[in-house]
């Protein structure tokens, strides 16, 4: 089979085999089972990043005390008033059912001695919502979900295939080009409907704990199709990823009686509003404040040297040793795995070094609620969409529940379209082609001595991470801007010293590349535009949240001559007028 052929037509395509992904082809197949429905990835499904996720998935139900008001309140708080209020009263009303949905699908979720689900406290929330499958959470809701998709026949699978670009035709999606990782073949599938369910993009920043696949295509897609990316300036460290490698320990050590002390041994957060020291954990105190605000107490501690030198940059430590050999084990197995394996340190009996690491993208491609993005027969859902539920600074937990309510959501919208829409346009054609010389002409281009993907790579993320880190300001995101431009016309000069078509790791780590200087570049000028501070976009020059000019979302679009334009749309505020934010009380 030659380059650019139409391998194959199908109602809907989900990009992504993620559990937003996976949730959307399931949502489809149990409704529509007349459909033809499609799931792309460029890894087998089950090495998707949500496969690593740790700590667990927010559903107020549990608790006997818990409402999904509470639940509500505390996400629209946390999002510092950023969050779309009528999306975060859908989410929180679905995502009960959803985490039970995935129980009958086969999640073995934790549970109390007397049978019931058990759950465990997670930063930000007042109450103890966060159901878990020990600390290997995301491994079981994903497995439960991919072999659910199993038993549906009408869902085709293309493992290792790597998108490239949507076709659109008709001001509406159609399908997309990918490479077929395995021959290295340029071929087209078309659809009715195409949902984005691509993940983040943490790897626009050096010390991350997000897969390396994790690199925002479905974000630059969307973007360079005429979509626009909403809030992109929010994203989120979180505090406590291992050093060096960046990989994270999980909040769960912390709702189940970690502590954070620095240098001398102190328990610092008191200092930051956050609470008083107490021996067992305190819901929406200390430890379990929100993300951002842990991160940026870590900044002042730093500031203040009463964090410790290690080869890998400043750092404090997570004390687990009062809770125990026996607790460890059974809650938290996972953390005394890692830490064995990569620190070579036993939690049991020792101190954990971490520091904040860059974690999740709040922002994405910009969606209503039922994930429809703003171009007829495309969606989105998971970590690349933005609804918004996290606005300015996600929850811990809220990602996983996300994924399923938003996934489904999605799936369903996306079927409905694809009922009804036309067939594809002959039209496409030119633009399978067009694509294919583009990314033989990438293959062909001669590759110098000095300049190589990696070394781009490295620079903008060292870039980003001085521009547009825990602490910004304005001078750093200009400066920063500047610099991405720069490597923007290295990385579309880069040549691919690997020509050989079967899994090119050299080609798809090129693509990646444009795809991370596109989402840097919006998280820059978005973070530009926004002259105030609110959840994880901390400036220093504008250091106050200011509602009257900022309390909107931001959208950036390519404009017809390919430069970027942001404009502001307002946040839907249902029942929850701004507020302060206020933990330890
Ligand atoms: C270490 C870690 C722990 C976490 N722990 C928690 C937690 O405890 N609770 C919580 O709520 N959240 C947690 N999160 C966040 C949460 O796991 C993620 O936000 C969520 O799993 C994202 O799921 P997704 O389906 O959107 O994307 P992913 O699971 O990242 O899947 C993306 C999919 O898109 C595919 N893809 C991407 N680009 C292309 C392309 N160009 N062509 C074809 N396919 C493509 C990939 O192959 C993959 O299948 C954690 C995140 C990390 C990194």
């Amino acid at each position: 089979m030659a380059d650019g052929e139409v391998v194959a037509d199908h109602d809907v395509l989900m990009i992504g085999g993620g559990l937003a992904g996976l949730r959307a082809a399931v949502a489809i197949a149990e409704t529509s089972a007349h459909l033809d429905v499609a799931v792309m990835s460029k890894v087998y499904p089950m090495r998707s990043h949500s496969v690593s996720a740790e700590g667990g998935a927010a559903g107020a139900i549990a608790d006997d005390d818990d409402t999904l008001d509470e639940h509500a309140y505390d996400t629209v708080s946390g999002s510092d008033w950023l969050g779309d209020q009528d999306a975060i009263e859908a989410f929180v009303a679905e995502a009960p059912r959803e985490l039970l949905q995935l129980e009958h699908w086969g999640c073995p979720w934790s549970r109390q001695p007397d049978g019931r689900i058990a759950v465990r406290a997670f930063g930000g929330m007042k109450k103890m919502r966060t159901w878990f499958a020990a600390d290997k959470t995301g491994f079981h809701m994903l497995h439960a979900l991919f072999q659910t998709t199993l038993k549906y026949r009408e869902v085709t699978r293309y493992d290792e295939w790597f998108v490239t670009r949507l076709l659109v035709d008709d001001g509406r999606v159609q399908g997309v080009v990918a490479i077929e990782l395995m021959t290295g073949r340029i071929q087209a599938v078309t659809a009715k409907a195409v949902v984005l369910a691509t993940g983040g993009c943490g790897k626009v920043f050096p010390f991350t704990t997000n897969a390396n696949i994790n690199t925002g295509d479905g974000m630059a897609l969307a973007l360079r199709a005429g979509a626009p990316l909403k809030d992109m300036e929010f994203v989120q460290y979180h505090p406590t990823g291992l050093p060096f490698t960046g990989i994270l320990i999980t909040e769960a050590a912390r709702a189940e009686g970690g502590w954070l002390v620095n240098a001398d041994g102190y328990r610092y957060l008191q200092d930051y509003d956050l609470g008083t020291p107490s021996p067992t954990p305190v819901l929406r105190s200390m430890e379990l404040g929100p993300r951002d605000r842990l991160s940026q107490a870590f900044v002042h501690e730093a500031e203040k040297g009463r964090t410790t030198a290690s080869p890998y940059g400043e750092v404090v430590h997570l004390d687990l040793r009062h809770l125990g050999e026996k607790l460890i084990d059974s809650k938290l197995p996972f953390v005394r795995e890692l830490c064995l394996k990569y620190e070579r340190i036993d939690p049991v009996h020792e101190l954990i070094p971490v520091r904040p690491v860059i974690h999740y993208m709040m922002g994405g491609v910009h969606t209503d609620i039922d994930g429809a993005a703003g171009l007829d027969g495309l969606y989105a859902a998971g970590e690349t969409a933005c609804v918004s539920i996290n606005g300015a600074n996600r929850l811990g937990s809220n990602s996983l529940p996300e994924c399923l309510v938003f996934g489904a959501r999605s799936g369903r919208a996306a079927a409905e379209y694809a009922g009804s829409a036309p067939p594809t346009t002959a039209a496409v054609q030119a633009q399978v082609d067009d694509e294919v010389r583009r990314l033989r002409a990438l293959l062909d281009r001669p590759a110098g001595d000095d300049d190589g993907v990696a070394r781009i790579r490295e620079e903008l993320q060292s870039t980003m991470e001085e521009a547009a880190g825990i602490y910004r300001t304005g001078p750093s995101m200009e400066k920063g801007a500047d610099a991405v431009q720069a490597l923007r016309e290295r990385a579309d000069a880069v040549g691919i010293r690997d020509t050989s078509r079967p899994f090119n790791t050299e080609l798809v780590a090129a693509l990646e590349l444009a795809n991370l200087v596109d989402i840097g570049e919006c998280i820059l000028l978005s973070g530009l535009a926004r002259e105030e501070s609110r959840g994880a976009h901390q400036r220093t020059d504008f250091p106050a949240r200011d509602d009257e000019h900022f309390l909107a979302h931001h959208l950036v679009r390519r404009a017809d001559d390919g430069s970027p334009r942001i404009e502001q749309l307002p946040v839907t505020i249902t029942r929850w007028p701004p507020g302060e934010r206020v933990y330890g009380r």
